[in-house]
C-alpha cells in the first residue's frame, strides 16, 4: 500500500532518523493513518515533513514535532493521565491514545472538537474526552494529570497548569519568548514548584486567551 510505506518513510528519515528513539512513539508514528487527519485535498501531502491547514486558520503539527513532543512524554508509565491542549486535527491524540495514555483532550473550537471525535472513533482510537474549552482554565474536574501536553503557544504556563499537575507530572508547552520567537519547554512539578527548561526552538498558533477576547469585545462595544 502506497499510503503505508509513504508513513514509514516519514518514520524513518524524519523521525529516527532525527534521533526520536522511544519504541512506543515509533509505533504509533507507524499505525496511525496521518492522512485521515487532513482533508481529502490535502491527503497526497500527509506524509511530507511539514504542518498542514486543518481549516479554521488552524494546523496539524510537523510529524516530527508531535513525536519529539510525544517522546518528552514517554517517561511517564501507560495508564497515566494526560491532559492535552488543543486537540486540531485529533492526530496528537491518536498518538498518545496509541501510546496507551489515558487521553484528556480540550479544543476551543467546537468543529474541530467534533471533526476529531469522528476521525479518532473511526479509527477505533478512543480518547477519555474531548472537551470544548479555553485550555488556559485546564480540567479541574479531571484533574490532577501526570501530564499536560499543550499544541499552541501561551504567553507563560498558567498557575492553573501547574495546579492541575500531580507531584512529578510532566508539562510540554510551547511558551513565547523574545520578539516573536517561541521555545518548547518542558517542565516538572516539583514541590508544588514547576521546574523548567527550553528544549527548542519551536512556531505554534497562539494558545487564544478567551478571557483577553472577551475583555476586547466589551471593550469594542462600549466605543461603537
Ligand atoms: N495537535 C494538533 C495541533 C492543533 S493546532 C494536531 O495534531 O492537529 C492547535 C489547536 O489549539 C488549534 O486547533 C486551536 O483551535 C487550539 N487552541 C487555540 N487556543 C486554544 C485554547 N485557548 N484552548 C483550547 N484550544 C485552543
Amino acid at each position: 500500500m502506497g499510503r503505508d510505506s509513504d508513513r514509514n518513510r516519514m518514520v524513518d528519515e524524519q523521525i529516527v532518523r532525527r534521533g526520536v528513539a522511544d519504541p512506543r512513539v515509533i509505533s504509533a508514528m507507524r499505525k496511525v493513518p496521518r492522512h485521515l487527519f487532513v482533508a481529502e485535498s490535502k491527503r497526497a501531502n500527509a506524509y511530507l515533513d511539514t504542518p498542514l491547514a486543518i481549516g479554521e486558520r488552524q494546523t496539524i503539527s510537523q510529524p516530527f514535532m508531535v513525536a519529539y513532543m510525544s517522546e518528552l512524554m514517554s517517561g511517564l508509565p501507560q495508564g497515566s493521565k494526560i491532559l492535552e491542549i488543543g486537540t486540531g486535527s485529533g492526530y496528537q491524540t491518536a498518538i498518545l491514545v496509541h501510546m496507551g495514555f489515558e487521553v484528556h483532550s480540550v479544543e476551543r473550537l467546537q468543529s474541530l472538537a467534533i471533526r476529531a471525535e469522528n476521525t479518532l472513533k473511526q479509527l477505533g482510537l478512543s480518547p477519555k474526552d474531548i472537551t470544548v474549552g479555553d485550555g488556559h482554565l485546564g480540567l479541574p474536574e479531571k484533574a490532577p494529570f501526570d501530564g499536560i501536553i499543550v499544541a499552541a503557544c501561551a504567553l507563560k504556563p498558567p498557575q492553573t497548569w501547574i495546579d492541575q499537575l500531580s507531584e512529578g507530572g510532566v508539562l510540554v508547552t510551547p511558551v513565547k519568548r523574545r520578539g516573536n520567537s517561541q521555545v518548547l519547554l518542558v517542565g516538572k512539578r516539583e514541590g508544588g514548584r514547576l521546574v523548567t527548561r527550553d528544549v527548542e526552538a519551536v512556531k505554534f498558533v497562539p494558545l487564544v486567551d478567551e478571557r483577553q477576547m472577551s475583555r476586547l469585545s466589551r471593550l469594542l462595544r462600549r466605543l461603537r
